[in-house]
């Protein structure tokens, strides 16, 4: 017991967070002492109670819904008197109180430990005996040993407010969690948790319906897993040493392991979904892995998560239309990716919180292109407790309610409201031009990629579209879409604005748009694989989608192309090369489509300096400032952790962009911004400053652009740029534009800007 001891407080140690800790306690506690169940509560000073918040062996949906009130019950005694309590019968004791929810009634044997420190119970752990008997000295200085060692950590949890919001998230009660950036607009939904299958934490714990089912589909899925590894120690029989072979002979044996599969079975039986079981041990199995001395075992504990993703990748194939999406779905995850947010309908979808990535973050551009609020990197996100919940999203503040309470959603009833009032004012605006005081005709057009973004944008009064990005449709599908399904997409998106023009980038995947079925693992994506790079190495995919792109315009001829993430020259010659190839096999198969204007997307530093070697090839430019500021500014867009540095009004970005104006007209060349600082009234009037021919931006924006557009002559946008280009700090360059669209009336903008 000593050395059991001795692991169970390194582990405790070691562990992230305080959950982690109490659910190894619990468990190593309840293997050590061969008891039947065993229990940790936590004192909630708020509501004066004793809360369930682990347990191995009671049902796991006891965990938060089963509170003592102080003083009551056996927990209560142990807390009253501050000593243990060891019974051989506890329903013989005055003060116990049967609680239903646990399924204790066949319990007798109580062992209970008050957890102590600086003389303040922090909470109680106890351990519980199916037969009456009373537990040995031995084992009581044990518990209390490891309720010592708890204290400490409890007494930490409780100085950084975890304990506060655990409390919280296993009550009733609304709180309220804080994210690094979102964007705008406001909404109340229910919680649907995805989650990546290589990310076992990430997975969610979900109430079962049929627990029998449930354990039979977690038979079959490990007799798959056992299947497969025994296929891929037959095809390596003959290419590995013997000794490397007996490695698939330990993995089959691990995966019949008792502890495994009947660990995770008792599990389910106790009320969780099978990956959330076989999440739960796998985490137990791991974790004693990690703590062996022997390296060669400890190495062991990266065989039992490759097995883990294996059975669950098998039960997630049981899954899939298995569950439906709430009407008013708000996409939570650890890392939430466009895809994911693809995939569900989008009536139904109304919010996104993900733990990770930031509102330059692909998904977050796609959400505020359907006009659904998001909040981004929320680090302290409960993934797994938030399916199925209540919540409200509040992307302006970048807030998130858990549960909300009746005033909260009142208050943001009254704030949709106010949205909705003003965006009705601005309907007046769709026919109206988009034009600056003296005469400076600006075209606004939309940013699209779904196909039902088309109606919006058509309905805001877009002057075309000025980036149709196809990686979108590209992310939806599980496999790569052939020519005449990719015609068909594009045709309706040209179709729909004809005779506008509309500029169909080519497929920009790589960073974060990865497609499920085309996966690239990269160190640095962002820096990697991406865009034209990946279109040039694969020019079966490129002139795949350019024959596309050529045959859905026939007859049309209002297409424009743009190329992402350009570099330099050699790269254009190449595309230019391949689109030419493309054109010609479509012309010669007898369609009428005009050769299109061509045009390059200013993205990476590099272009910035190259604009004049650029223009000599090309027709046009398009800024696309939200990789151009990551790049400049050394901030992955992606990140939540420096989402503070990541602005598109920083004086650099900027400079940068003036100069690639200056440049670009220099040799007659137009030059739009299409990134999301262009729908950021601020932004998009600065710009304007700088002479930009036209402006892409997402629907919902639109109007709001056109209004700001509408109210400032372009002289006086010259003279603004001239005064913001003395500022140093893009917090000076933000407060100075927003107190001049307040002056000049447009405060109802401020809120929906960064
Ligand atoms: C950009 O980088 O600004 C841009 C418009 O492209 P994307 O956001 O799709 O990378
Ligand atoms: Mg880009």
């Amino acid at each position: 017991m000593l050395d059991t001891l001795r692991r169970t407080i390194q582990e405790v140690n070691r562990a992230p967070d305080l959950p982690r800790a109490l659910s190894i306690i619990v468990t190593r506690v309840k293997q050590a002492m061969a008891v039947d169940v065993c229990s940790a509560y936590l004192v909630d000073e708020e509501n004066q109670q004793y809360v369930l918040m682990a347990t191995d062996g009671y049902r796991a949906t006891a965990i938060g819904a089963v509170r003592l009130d102080f003083g009551q019950g056996l927990v209560g005694e142990v807390a009253r008197r501050e000593e243990p309590l060891n019974l051989e019968n506890a329903a013989d004791h005055p003060a116990y109180v049967l609680s239903r929810k646990t399924g204790e009634e066949p319990f007798h044997g109580f062992l209970g430990v008050p957890i102590i420190q600086h003389r303040k119970v922090l909470g109680v752990l106890v351990v519980r005996h199916r037969d009456q008997r009373r537990f040995a000295e031995q084992e009581e200085t044990f518990l209390f040993t490891l309720a010592a060692q708890l204290a400490g950590a409890i007494s930490h949890a409780s100085a950084s407010g975890e304990i506060t919001r655990l409390l919280q998230d296993t009550g009733q009660s609304s709180y309220a969690l804080k994210g690094r950036s979102g964007t705008p607009g406001a909404t109340v939904g229910h919680a649907y948790v995805v989650y990546p299958l290589a990310n076992l934490d990430a997975i969610p714990d979900r109430a079962v319906a049929d627990v029998d089912s449930e354990i039979s589909e977690f038979h079959t899925a490990v007799a798959g897993v056992e299947r497969d590894m025994r296929m891929m120690s037959a095809r390596m029989v003959d290419s590995l040493a013997a000794e490397d072979i007996a490695l698939f002979d330990a993995l089959i044996l691990m995966l019949r392991s008792e502890n495994l599969v009947d660990g995770t079975i008792e599990k389910i039986r106790a009320g969780n979904w099978a990956p959330g079981a076989l999440r739960d041990t796998l985490r137990e199995h791991v974790a004693a892995f990690e703590d062996m001395e022997d390296a060669y075992l400890r190495e062991r504990a990266g065989d039992i998560r490759d097995l883990g993703r294996r059975i669950l990748e098998r039960l997630h194939s049981f899954q899939p239309g298995a569950r439906e999406y709430p009407k008013d779905t708000i996409l939570v995850g650890e890392e939430v990716s466009a895809s994911q947010l693809a995939e569900v309908p989008v009536t139904q979808l109304v919010g996104v919180v993900s733990a990770r990535g930031s509102s330059a973050s692909h998904v977050a551009i796609i959400a505020r292109a359907l006009g659904v609020p998001a909040v981004m990197g929320v680090d302290d996100l409960p993934v797994s407790r938030l399916d199925g919940q209540e919540l409200v999203v509040d992307g302006y503040q970048s807030r998130l309610f858990v549960r909300p309470s009746a005033d909260i959603r009142k208050e943001f009833a009254r704030l949709q409201r106010e949205e909705e009032e003003l965006t009705h004012e601005l309907l007046d605006l769709i026919e109206l031009p988009s034009q600056t005081l003296d005469g400076v005709h600006v075209p606004l057009y939309a940013n699209t990629g779904l196909l039902t973004d088309i109606t919006p944008s058509l309905r805001s009064g877009a002057e075309g579209v000025g980036l149709y990005r196809t990686e979108v449709p590209f992310l939806i599908r599980d496999r790569f879409p052939g020519e005449e399904e990719q015609r068909r997409t594009y045709r309706q998106v040209l179709e729909a604005f004809a005779p506008a023009p509309v500029t169909v980038r080519t497929l920009d995947i790589g960073g974060d748009k990865m497609l499920s079925y085309f996966p690239v693992v990269e160190e640095n994506p962002f820096l990697g694989w991406r865009g034209i790079r990946i279109s040039l190495d694969h020019p079966e995919i490129f002139l795949t989608q350019l024959r596309a792109v050529f045959r859905a315009a026939a007859g049309l001829n209002n297409l424009r192309l743009l190329l992402p993430m350009i570099s330099s020259v050699g790269e254009i010659d190449a595309a230019l090369g391949l689109i030419r190839r493309a054109y010609d096999e479509v012309l010669e198969e007898g369609e009428a489509v005009d050769y299109p204007q061509i045009g390059v997307m200013i993205e990476i530093p590099s272009a910035v300096f190259q604009v004049q070697a650029m223009a000599r090839r090309v027709d046009f430019f398009s800024v696309g400032s939200n990789d151009l500021t990551q790049y400049l500014l050394a901030v992955d867009r992606n990140n939540s952790q420096v989402a503070d540095l990541y602005d598109a009004l920083h004086p650099s970005v900027l400079r940068a962009i003036h100069k690639v104006i200056q440049e670009a007209h220099a040799a007659d060349r137009p030059v739009s911004v299409c990134g999301e600082m262009a729908g950021d009234p601020a932004a998009a009037l600065l710009l304007i400053g700088m002479g930009v021919d036209s402006l892409s931006m997402n629907a919902a924006s639109l109007l709001r652009v056109k209004w700001a557009v509408r109210t400032f002559s372009q002289a006086q946008l010259q003279e603004l740029l001239e005064e913001v280009q003395t500022l140093e700090e893009p917090a000076a360059v933000r407060a100075l534009m927003h107190d001049h669209l307040e002056r000049a009336g447009l405060g109802g903008l401020v809120r929906a800007g960064r």
